[in-house]
Order: C-alpha cells, then structure tokens, then sequence
C-alpha cells in the first residue's frame, strides 16, 4: 500500500466518524428542544390567565348578585312584615327594593356573559390542553426513535475508532502528521485527494505527470500544487 492510500483509507475512517459526530450533535439539540411542543405551552399558559381572569370576574360579579339578594330580602322582609308604620316610609321602601330588583336583573346580565367568557376560555383550555398530550406523545416517539439512532451512531462510532487505531498503527509519523495538519486546515476535513483524469479532485487543478507518477509508485507523498491537499491515485 503506498504512503498515500493509507493516508486515503483513514481518511475515509475519519469522514465516517466526522458525519457520526455531526448527526451525534443534531439529535442532541432534537431531543433537547422541541418547538411543537413548546409553542402549545405557550398558547396554554397565555389561555389559563385568561380563564383565571374570566373566573374571578364572574365570581365577582357573582358576589355582587348575592348582595342585592340579600339586600332585596330584607328590605321586603320590612316591607310586608309589619314594622314600618308610616307610608312615606312603606313607599321609599317599595321603590328601593324596584330599585334594587333594576340592579339585580342588570347584574344578572353581566352575570350571564361572564359565565360565557369563562365557558369559551374553558373550551380553548381543553382544546390546547389535548394538543399538548398530542405534541408530547409525538415528540417523546420521536425521541425514542432518535435516541435508538443514538444508541447505533455510538456503537458504529466505537467500531470505526477501533479499526482507526490498527490503521494508524500502520502508518508512519511524519505522515500522520502532514495529514492531520491538512485535515485541520482543509473545508469539511478533506486531507487527501484523488486523482481523476489527471488532475486533484478536490480542486480541479492539473498534476504534471511526474506527480501523477510519484503518487502511483508511492514511496513519496505528492501534494497538490494548488490546493495543498496529498494526492493519491
Ligand atoms: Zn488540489
């Protein structure tokens, strides 16, 4: 095997294992965040105030209605009870307790639409409250199916670095450390080149023929005139 072609071979192993990180690092940020799910607890969160508010001034309003209630009863309890003698008196009362009757037939109408806003905020609430357990359900069988991924992306992973390390065994310093120099500076971690119809197939440039040749025989490593990368053919 030339110079070359092992540099190849593991370069091959260290691409494998760069896309298993990548993807690593893409299910991880998956299984943390999940804008489905949040975004709907969101919108829940936001219509619970709202119910809460809606509940409270119904209860109010409600308040509001047991106190002319209460109002009304005693004074028609004074009324028809005997214990206001004068008829002036009798007459004030009689138009406070139409008065107060005015008030609770208002109060009641404020009661009613209350109660309509609480209901229709409690239907929203179930309806979000549905698409949460919905949202969640999906997003924990997607996780399951991503965390299974996981599980097989470090098992390949372990087996490429074990069959990493008996390639580098074979391979001699100086080499290995052109190549990961190259790796390190090179886009997407591309160290070595292949030669296609006589030029780098990385970049395109063209390799004179005694280049092509050395790279052939292999006991040197020939670096591309352009782009730098070691070329292998
Ligand atoms: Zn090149």
């Amino acid at each position: 095997m030339s110079r070359a072609e092992a540099l190849y071979r593991l370069q091959m192993f260290d691409l494998d294992l760069d896309k298993a990180v990548r993807r690593a690092r893409e299910i991880d940020a998956a299984i943390k965040d999940s804008p489905a799910v949040s975004r709907v607890r969101t919108e829940l969160t936001a219509i619970q105030s709202v119910v809460a508010r809606a509940t409270s001034e119904h209860r109010l309003i409600e308040l509001d209605a047991q106190g002319a209630d209460e109002k009304i009863a005693s004074e028609e309890k004074r009324l028809y009870g005997g214990t206001i003698k004068a008829s002036k008196e009798m007459m004030d009362t009689q138009h406070e307790v139409e008065s107060l009757k005015k008030r609770r037939a208002e109060v009641e109408g404020k009661m009613l639409e209350a109660m309509m806003a609480v209901d229709e905020a409690r239907v929203t609430e179930r309806r979000l409250q549905a698409a949460l357990k919905q949202a969640e359900g999906k997003w924990a069988e997607d996780n399951v199916a991503l965390n299974k991924e996981m599980g097989e992306l470090r098992t390949r992973y372990a087996g490429l670095a074990e069959q990493r390390k008996g390639l580098i065994s074979a391979i001699p310093k100086p080499d290995l450390d052109i190549y990961a120099l190259l790796r390190a500076k090179k886009p997407n971690g591309v160290a070595v080149s292949l030669i296609k119809a006589g030029t780098c197939g990385t970049c395109g440039e063209e390799a004179s023929s005694m280049h092509i040749q050395q790279a052939r025989q292999g006991a040197i490593l020939v670096t591309c005139s352009s782009c730098g990368r070691i070329l292998h053919g």
